[in-house]
């Protein structure tokens, strides 16, 4: 099946007691059981709920998993996934990681006695390298947050199976119409369905995906032992977003190129960050795993001066300033200021991330009038 069909039919079922064609909203939190333990499959909503599975299954086909466990958050994902581990244990994963998920490994689990190794992940002898006996995972997340970076998953693979670690990869950027990390020898994939999976600025919400019974086994039993489960009103828009994923990203791709290719013409554009650039440092690996090359792009205004960087985005009209990305509207943010504001400006300006950067998320509206506001706003 391909994926349009995918995203429309794949996991999805009518509900069988109605034969309604939309997954119905089960808004109840348990199930009446006709003798002790004789029920229809569902005790108690932590533990399952009709539309949650539903959305559960069509993420699973969607990534070519088996499995799928969906979450009050990407962060509530994130977190079941860190609690397979023990203190003593150690985590590899990329030095220019999603804000929230250094701040819980660092912050959070390290108080718990797990240690955290960050690196360039580009260089794939410096992640084999940081590998000892206590190593039990590979933290993966491409393309990355907001240099667009691009992580080699296959080689992450080949590196975690030699050492038998569990390797995960946050989809959230490429969503599996551009990338599906399991068959690139993943184990776990990982999502902030509040992004592009959604895709309508309507929902938090996260999700796991796998193809091992075993590990279902265990992030379920955490998932349900934590408890950071999501509401059936939640799993339904989540579902109606999944059927125009791939229309939408479609859209995305085009507008991205179109907007990356107008940027980097532009004569106050010092540098335009986006992998489907034939110079983009990891473009080859890019053109590899990736079906095309999304709608997030970050930008450099010449001279990199904050005060120009704040003109621009005060006087973008189309793209609303604000955090989190993969709407059909555009956003656009300032990483400085907004969300890499707590990492000190040495090493911010370090990891590239300069005073006047500026990252778009680029949504699915018409690009010339996308193309106009970025005109009339960097003059
Ligand atoms: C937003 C995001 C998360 C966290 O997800 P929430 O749904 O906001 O909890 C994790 N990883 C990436 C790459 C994200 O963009």
């Amino acid at each position: 099946m391909k994926f349009g069909t995918k995203a429309i039919h794949a996991g999805i079922e009518p509900d069988p007691s109605t034969g309604a064609i939309m997954t119905p909203i089960y808004q109840t939190s348990t199930y009446v059981q006709k003798s002790p333990g004789d029920h229809k499959g569902y005790e108690y909503s932590r533990t399952h709920n009709p539309t949650r599975t539903q959305l559960q299954n069509a993420l699973a086909a969607l990534e070519n998993g088996k499995h799928g466990l969906c979450f009050a958050s990407g962060m509530a994902a994130i977190d079941a996934v860190i609690k397979m581990l023990v203190p003593g244990d150690e985590v590899i994963s990329t030095n220019d990681l999603y804000g929230g998920s250094y701040r819980i490994f660092t912050k959070i689990f390290q108080n718990y006695g797990i240690k955290f190794h960050f690196v360039n992940m580009a260089d794939l002898g410096k992640v084999e390298a940081l590998v000892n006996k206590n190593t039990k995972m590979i933290w993966v997340e491409t393309p990355t947050n907001p240099l667009l970076n691009i992580i080699d998953i296959k080689g992450c693979a080949e590196i975690a199976k030699k050492h038998d670690l569990i390797l995960v990869a946050d989809n959230t950027f490429a969503t599996p119409y551009l990338q599906t990390p399991l068959d690139l020898g993943a184990d776990i994939v990982m999502h902030s369905l509040t992004k592009y999976m959604g895709g309508h600025s309507d929902v938090v919400m996260g999700a796991l995906i796998m193809k091992s019974d075993e590990l279902r086994e265990r992030l379920a039993f955490i998932q349900n032992a934590c408890g950071g489960t999501p509401g059936p009103q939640d799993c339904f828009l989540v579902l109606r977003g999944l059927k125009t994923l791939h229309l939408r990203m479609e859209r995305h791709c085009q507008n991205g190129r179109k907007i990356a290719e107008y940027l980097r013409s532009h004569a106050k554009v010092e540098k335009v960050f986006w992998p489907g650039f034939e110079d983009h440092n990891n473009h080859k690996v890019a053109k590899e795993q990736m079906n095309d090359f999304g709608g997030m792009i970050s930008f450099v205004l010449k001279g990199d001066k904050v005060e120009d960087a704040t003109h621009v985005l005060e006087k973008l009209k189309f793209f609303a300033l604000a955090e989190s990305l993969g709407g059909v509207e555009s956003l656009c943010g300032h990483p400085a200021t907004m969300t890499h504001a707590s990492i000190p400006r040495e090493d911010r300006m370090k990891a590239g991330l300069s005073d006047s950067l500026i990252r778009l998320s680029v949504g699915v509206e018409d690009a010339e009038d996308l193309i106009a506001d970025l005109e009339q706003a960097i003059g």
